[in-house]
This record gives C-alpha cells, structure tokens and sequence, in this order.
C-alpha cells in the first residue's frame, strides 16, 4: 500500500480499524529510507527492531528523534564529535510518553551540533539537503528531520525549539513546525541546549497531526520543575471549524522591514488577505520592543548554551585528545578544542565573557530586562487581540554553505521567531506557498506564515493554523523526486 497520500491521522485511524498492518506501515518508511535516504541525508542510523515495542495509541506508528533526546542505550550525541557514540542511562520524558502511547522511534536523525547554527554545516556527520531543491539547505537546526517528513521518509520527527529551529525548517520544507508554550513538555533527558528557551516538539505533514503529538506529549513530569502541572486537552469541536469570524488578528509593522524579501512579502500579504476572506479582522499595529529582540535573545540564549556545554570534557568516555598535557586545565581546554565544532567555541567564548563578572550587569542583567518588557509588549498586545502573524524568516531557503563567512546575517534571519521564543509563546509555521529567490538561480521555494498566540492558548492556535490550511491546502504538495 502507498501512504504517501496519507496524514498520521489517517494512518493511524487504518491501524486502529485494522485496514492496514504495523508490519506495512514500518516497512514502508523503512523501504522508503533505503531508497532516498541517501538523497537528502537525514538519517544517523535507523532502528530495525521496532516490534520490541508494545500497543497503543499510535499502534506503533513510526517516528523520526532528533539525535538530542536520551533513550536508552542509544547512541545519542547531538550530532558533536564530543559525545562519540555516548549511550543514555535514561529515557527522555518525551520519549517515555511516545512509547507509552504505542508509537515507535524510528531512531536518530542528525542535527547542526547541540542545535545551534542554521546553515546546516555544524553536524558531525553530515551536511542536510532541501528535498525541494537539493542545491539548497533545509534550515537549522532542525533540517534533516524536515527533510525527512517533506520527503515522507516518516510521518513525523520529534525536534526542539529554542528560537526557531522547528518552525524554520519546516516553512523552508513546505510542512507545519509547531512550538508550544515553554513548560508544555518536559525537557528530562533531553540535551540541554538554552534552558529557559528550549521546547521539544514536532514537525509534521498537518497542523491535526501536530496537534495529535501533542495531546499525548504534553504532561507534567515531576522530575522537571519547569514542566506544568496539568494536562492540555484539544477540543475536537475546532475541527469543524470553517471560517475565523470573529478572531481579531494583529500584524505588527516592525515585521515588515525593508530586509524581508520581496517574495516573501508578496506570498504574506496574499496570506493575510486569506485570513481576512476566511472573517478574520485584521489590524496593523506597533510590538515596539521587537528591535531589540536579536540582541536581547543572542546574550541569553548563548550565555545558557555556554553554561550547559561546560558539561562536556570528552573524560568521560575515555579519550584524551593530547597526551602531552600539564594540567587538568590543560587536558580539558585540548578536548574541548579538539571536539567541539567553531559555532560552539565562539558561543562559549563570547557569551562567558557576558556572565563574568565584570560585565554581568552591562549585558546579562540588561538583557533579561529587556526580555521581560518584550513579554509585557506582548502581553499589552493580546489584552486586545487574538493572534499575531507575521513571516517566519525574511528570506527563503539559501543555496548550501552561502552564508558560512557571515554569522551575522545568519542570526538576523532568525529576527521572526526569536520574540515568541523570548516570551514563552506558542507559534506554529504553516505554508503560504511559493516564492522565487533573491539569488541568480531564481529557484521557487516554499514560504511560511507564523502563527503566535498567546501563552497556554494552543487550542486557539491549532485553530487559527488549521482553518488557514484548510482553505488553501498548501502542504499537500510533495517534494518533487520523492513522489513514488
Ligand atoms: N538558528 C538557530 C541558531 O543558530 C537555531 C536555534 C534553535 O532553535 N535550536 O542557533
């Protein structure tokens, strides 16, 4: 049988009537790997041996998993030479309440080292591959998994959310990247990258499949003392739903500079006007704190990063990367630089420069100022209305290794999802069709709106994005080569 026309809902839903075999369904994204794997790279390795695992309510539906979240004896190493091969004592929450739901890990899909970095260059294993031009990248940090779902080499990946990195791969993929409020999910046992930021979740063909995931993902977790105490439950009755009447709907200005692309801006626009033929009212109004939002995110987000590296010595695992060595200093500064790749170095090097304590109170301290009057920018904004929207990148997918020279221009692309991020809000990145690129190649690449909601309103979220795609059915189109 080809599921290629399927959504996880629908596969799920013939499992369950029993239409179709688990044996089928694994050996279909199983056969499919094999024969495009190679084409867009995504896979570290694959798990053969699923039917270890037992019945549920994804009946054993298969999975892809970032290469940051622990199972059990499984190489897990945020795809850095300094975790080689390292194998958890423990399984991930989110991987727990996975199993316990009966869906099945197809095992571990690369990523740009320990999440940072968004020209997939940063893995230790390989460089990812837009399945919709394979001369361009599918976006960090999360690419390789977007890769695989856009090519449906799996029907869904597990990822993390730290500023972006599931809702840009996904528009840059043409499929639907969603965020939940911070605290929604547990972060046990998954790789620690920026801890008051980062969020697991998953990207996937549909805004209902997401929506699926994360009824059964989200869960407090007493082991977490950020996860939150109670459970969320989707109300079905927004399935039904046809129409956005009467949602109050804000477009800030500040996301319309002149540095979004002409082509994105276009493809927007006709977005937005689609929310309003579907009776959305929508509005243009001021979030004025947005300006500092990159600042602000780039001394926080690599001050943590730079905190939960300092874990990591390459000791445990035995090696010793020069044996001409005076100190433990000295040891650890040869490993550390031997192993960890330049984006790290350079995160740990400027951002522990902001915590010493010199200039704590210059940058640190200030920053975390500035977070909370982006919050309160936020807040005041959604005192009056429902949703905000906006692009999710100002440009579309870049030819590979374009910006390696420019790390600068590379953090400016993330100016969209960074502010949501900051405020613990949930977005969701659902496609808005077709643009053409800046460059000489004048390729068409998929573009994306940005869904933001409140905070613990994913329910209305879920709404918003799923009338939207309804209505313009825009992710069924499949990656052109992978059709089959
Ligand atoms: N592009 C971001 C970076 O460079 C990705 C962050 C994330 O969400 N993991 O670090």
């Amino acid at each position: 049988m080809n599921f290629k026309d399927l959504s996880l809902e629908e596969i799920v839903l013939k499992l369950k009537n029993k239409e179709i075999k688990k044996e089928e369904v694994f050996t279909y994204f199983i056969e499919r790997i094999k024969k495009y794997d190679s084409k867009i790279q995504s896979y570290n390795f694959v798990n053969e041996n699923w039917l270890n695992t037992i019945e549920g309510t994804l009946y054993w539906l298969p999975i892809a998993v970032k290469d940051i979240f622990c199972e059990v004896g499984v190489p897990t190493t945020c795809s850095s030479k300094i975790l080689d091969w390292f194998k958890p004592p423990f399984n991930a929450t989110v991987i727990e309440n996975l199993v316990q739901a009966w869906a099945s890990s197809l095992w571990k899909v690369t990523m740009d080292e320990f999440a940072m970095w968004s020209t997939n260059e940063s893995s230790a294993f390989k460089k990812a591959i837009n399945p919709w031009w394979t001369s361009r990248i599918p976006w960090g940090s999360s690419g390789w998994s977007a890769a695989a779902v856009a090519a449906w080499l799996a029907p869904a990946a597990l990822w993390t959310d730290t500023w972006g990195s599931i809702r840009q791969p996904a528009s840059m993929c043409n499929i639907v990247g969603f965020k939940p409020s911070y605290g929604r999910n547990s972060r046990y046992w998954v790789m620690a990258m920026a801890s008051s930021l980062d969020c697991p979740w998953t990207l996937t063909k549909t805004v209902k499949d997401s929506a699926i995931l994360y009824e059964i993902m989200n869960w407090y977790d007493v082991k977490e003392n950020t996860s939150l105490p109670w459970k969320d439950i989707i109300n079905p009755e927004i399935w039904n739903k046809k129409d956005l009447k009467w949602y109050k709907i804000w477009v800030p200005k500040e996301y319309f500079e002149e540095w979004l692309d002409e082509g994105v801006r276009n493809r927007i626009e006709e977005a937005i006007m689609k929310l309003q033929e579907l009776w959305a009212e929508i509005k243009e109004v001021s979030l004025p704190m947005t300006k500092y939002a990159i600042a602000t995110y780039y001394i926080i987000m690599p001050a943590e990063v730079s905190t939960n590296l300092s874990r990591y010595d390459w000791l445990r695992f035995w090696h010793v990367s020069n044996e001409n060595y005076d100190s433990m200093d000295e040891l650890f500064i040869n490993n550390r630089s031997e192993w960890f790749w330049d984006e790290a170095k350079r995160r740990i090097m400027l951002w522990s420069y902001v915590l010493s304590a010199w200039f704590y109170d210059a940058y640190f301290k200030k920053a975390t100022q500035i977070r909370t009057l982006i919050i309160d920018d936020f807040n005041k904004a959604f005192e009056e209305v429902d949703a905000i929207v906006s692009p999710v990148s100002p440009n579309v997918a870049w030819k590979s290794w374009e910006k390696i020279d420019d790390p600068v221009k590379m953090y400016l692309s993330d100016a969209y999802t960074i502010p949501a991020s900051l405020a613990w809000l949930p977005g969701i990145s659902v496609p808005a069709w077709f643009a053409e690129s800046e460059d000489s190649e004048k390729e068409m690449l998929p573009v994306w709106l940005h869904i933001i909601t409140p905070r613990l309103t994913e329910e209305r979220l879920f709404e918003i994005a799923y009338v939207y795609e309804q209505a313009t059915k825009f992710a069924e189109k499949m990656a052109p080569g992978f059709e089959d």
